[in-house]
């Protein structure tokens, strides 16, 4: 008897402005302690995922028309983005989104107002964060707009890690980055991952470093999945390498 997933989404759809309905009838588990790809072409509907499960639809006119989703055994549609922050879910969203104008250790701080009144859970944990980014702790008192990209990925990541989350939802961690720096980025991933057992899903355009790094995957097209295997599988696949990871 296997525990239940930390994270259940159960077919579900999602409308935009009313009329774009991005994601049809979309269902996908990530197991606790475990790295889930989700891949897929632009457009298909993985950032959509990402925040259907952080409640963050509504800030952009969308809507969840359809379906569940249980993170932690709780139906997320009660709770507000900030009390899933306060739960254990962390969102590290595409584009990074730090405060340039403020220092790193300023940017941390920031991040854990979220916690703040949080019941029985651990405190922020600047160390943790430091253990595993030391160039943030080389560069705590600058400014992170001079942070290179790599660096504000970093940065992203550790706000999302100060509050010891049971699951993050990383939006693509590559983006715009060189092969060396992402490869530390996903390095960084998965040591997390390993030496604290923090739940992942990852969405990821570079299906090649996100199927090295996880235990299982999804592939989506046009708001569903098309196909799902373990990561080894899909990164084998012939023809799921040539018609949906363009590495044929
Ligand atoms: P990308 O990697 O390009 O971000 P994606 O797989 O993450 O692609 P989504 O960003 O989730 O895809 O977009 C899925 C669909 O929903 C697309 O057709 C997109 O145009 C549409 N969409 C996304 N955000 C909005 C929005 N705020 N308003 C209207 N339509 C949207």
């Amino acid at each position: 008897n296997s525990p239940p997933p930390i994270l259940e989404v159960n077919n579900i759809e999602v409308i935009y402005n009313k009329v774009v309905q991005a994601l049809r009838g979309l269902s996908l588990a990530v197991p606790r302690g475990q790295i889930v790809a989700l891949l897929g072409s632009n457009g298909a509907g993985k950032s959509t995922t990402l925040k259907a499960v952080s409640n963050l639809l509504a800030l952009e006119d969308g809507q969840l028309a359809a379906g569940s989703i249980r993170f932690a055994g709780q139906d997320t549609a009660r709770l507000a983005p900030h009390t899933l922050v306060r739960s254990g879910l962390s969102h590290v969203m595409e584009g990074r989104r730090i405060f340039e104008d403020l220092t790193i250790e300023e940017n941390l701080v920031a991040s854990t107002y979220a916690l703040a009144g949080r019941e029985g859970a651990a405190p922020p944990d600047f160390d943790l964060v430091y253990e595993y980014f030391p160039r943030l702790h080389e560069r705590r008192k600058g400014l992170a707009g001079y942070l290179s990209g790599g660096e504000q990925q970093m940065l992203a990541i550790g706000r999302a890690l100060i509050a010891q989350p049971q699951l993050i939802l990383l939006d693509e961690p590559s983006l715009g980055l060189s092969p060396k720096l992402t490869e530390d980025i996903f390095s960084i991933i998965a040591r997390i991952n390993a030496e604290r057992g923090t739940s992942m899903l990852l969405v990821e355009q570079n299906a090649t470093v996100a199927l090295a790094v996880a235990h299982s995957g999804y592939i989506m097209e046009n708001g569903k999945i098309v196909i799902d295997g373990t990561a080894e599988r899909l990164a084998s696949d012939p023809d799921v390498r040539e018609f949906y990871l363009g590495m044929g």
